[in-house]
């Protein structure tokens, strides 16, 4: 049977520019707007992972710390409640970038980010926090033998590491899941990572704060902060707030120090959901039993994953873009050629998926830096500190992020703020145009690496020299 080429455009038509994940109802309604003046000790600005968190340790830390968290819009609308929910106990973005950018604090790194998801996991317990965590692991899969030849490597040596990792075959992958695409794949099912639904974690995390005493203002942007006496000024559009010291968890929205907006750029990833999925169309998959949150071993990878009502999201690939000058503004949030090529990319995965509707598309602001993990900052004489930049990986992470934030504040520091890991400068990021110039030439370098079988080309040579590719 000849393919139908338009399935894709079809499958789309009726969907919504929405996360899937805001089509619950637990979806919380948004507080309101600071009106006038407020005075607290920490001010926590930006509502996503990193701020919720940061409130949560703080309060567990010192309960009766007086914390005020400010939100531009609304908790979770940022990457926290539009991401594909893959939570890794990385804090570096993969172990090969860890390796690469902090050698020799590879292994404190690694237990550092065990015991963050043991901690994670623990609090969503404590709390009766149900954000659907699924302890599924992370499987990876090859497309093509160059693929294949990767995987394999990276196999032997998680095996030789004395992880807990699974070698598919090209019929065993299939079994698992089934796609004619499929060459081979490795299932690391060890330890705690899986996937939860992003945005109930944000809503499950916001109920726990405002428990615990932390105020929150959503409809609330900061436009500038200045000191204050002994401790710092916000203006935000409806009033000021008087804090003693300020945590800023705004990730890849424009940073309202100048450092800030070096370290990071802001690259846009776009996603797509189907409809849950009906018994045959899951039996044609065989997904529904393995439950795998799977990526393929490529530069611009795709990632999806199963939900818990049985639909397929589905991001990343080719459509991950960045648009010159920083643009996070909401114009290019609904790109119908992005979405065309992400429904495209599905059915080649999944042709035997067709007839399948998407019923939600929606786009999401990947921070990156020049380490492609966090980087923490601290300014005005320990007054201010930031945790932005996580790149892909932050749904674990960001917790981490938060603690180093509140060290950084003084809240209870530990030997963790004597790392490379944090103490290092980030790299700043090049202005434009030789920003855009050297974002688009790499990704164009990374998608001909991965059409030419993984080999890196003299463009990604160059910068694995200088120690600026991304090696994850
Ligand atoms: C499409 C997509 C898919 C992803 N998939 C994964 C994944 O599967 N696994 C994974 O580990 N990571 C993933 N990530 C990355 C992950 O989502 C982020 O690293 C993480 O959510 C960052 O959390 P955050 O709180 O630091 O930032 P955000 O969630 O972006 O929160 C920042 C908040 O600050 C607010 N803000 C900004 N400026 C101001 C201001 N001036 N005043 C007040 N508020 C302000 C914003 O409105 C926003 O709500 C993905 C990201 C995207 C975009």
């Amino acid at each position: 049977m000849e393919p139908n080429v338009e399935a894709h455009i079809a499958a789309l038509a009726e969907s919504k520019h929405r996360p899937v994940w805001f089509e619950s109802d637990d979806m919380l309604e948004p507080l309101p707007p600071l009106n006038g003046d407020a005075t607290c000790e920490l001010l926590i600005i930006g509502g996503g992972f990193t701020g919720l968190w940061a409130a949560l340790q703080a309060k567990e830390r010192m309960p009766d710390l007086n914390i005020i968290l400010v939100e531009q819009t609304f908790v979770g609308d940022g990457a926290s409640g539009r991401n594909g929910g893959f939570l890794s106990s990385s804090l570096t973005h993969g172990e090969t970038n860890g390796d690469y950018h902090f050698p020799g604090e590879a292994e404190q790194l690694y237990e550092l980010g065990q015991q963050n998801m043991k901690e994670f996991i623990e609090t969503l317990e404590r709390y009766n926090i149900d954000a659907e965590y699924e302890a599924v692991g992370s499987t990876s899969v090859a497309t093509n033998d160059a693929m294949v030849a990767q995987l394999r490597k990276e196999y032997e040596a998680s095996k030789a590491a004395g992880d807990d990792v699974v070698w598919f075959d090209r019929d065993d992958m299939r079994r698992q899941v089934n796609s004619p695409t499929y060459l081979a794949g490795v299932w690391w099912r060890d330890g705690q990572d899986g996937v939860v639904h992003p945005a109930k974690l944000c809503w499950g995390l916001k109920k726990t704060i405002l428990s615990l005493g932390v105020r929150i203002f959503e409809g609330t942007p900061v436009n500038n902060i200045a000191e204050d006496g002994d401790g710092m000024r916000s203006t935000c559009d409806s009033g000021n707030v008087h804090s003693g010291k300020i945590l800023m968890a705004t990730n890849a929205f424009p940073g309202l120090l100048p450092q800030m907006r070096r370290q990071v750029i802001p690259v846009w990833d776009y996603q797509i959901a189907t409809e849950p999925l009906n018994d045959e169309q899951l039996a044609s998959i065989g997904w529904g039993e393995s439950r795998h949150a799977l990526s393929n071993a490529a530069n611009m990878f795709h990632y999806y994953r199963i939900t818990k009502d049985n639909r397929i999201t589905w991001g990343g690939g080719g459509s991950i873009c960045y648009y010159y000058g920083s643009r996070t503004d909401q114009s290019v949030a609904d790109d119908p050629a992005r979405f065309k090529r992400l429904a495209r990319e599905f059915l080649e995965t999944f042709p035997q998926l067709e007839g399948v509707k998407f019923t939600n598309r929606w786009s999401g602001i990947i921070a990156s830096s020049t380490r492609f993990c966090v980087v923490p900052g601290v300014t005005f004489n320990g007054r201010v500190s930031w945790a932005i930049g996580y790149t892909g990986l932050g749904v674990g992470a960001t917790r981490f992020g938060a603690r180093m934030g509140l060290e950084l504040l003084g809240y209870q520091p530990s030997e963790v703020l004597d790392m490379v890991f944090i103490k290092r400068r980030a790299m700043s990021w090049f202005p434009e145009p030789l920003r855009w110039i050297g974002v688009t030439l790499t990704r164009h370098a990374l998608s001909k690496a991965d059409a030419n079988g993984g080999k890196r080309g003299l463009w990604l040579k160059i910068l694995d020299f200088f120690h600026m590719g991304f090696a994850c």
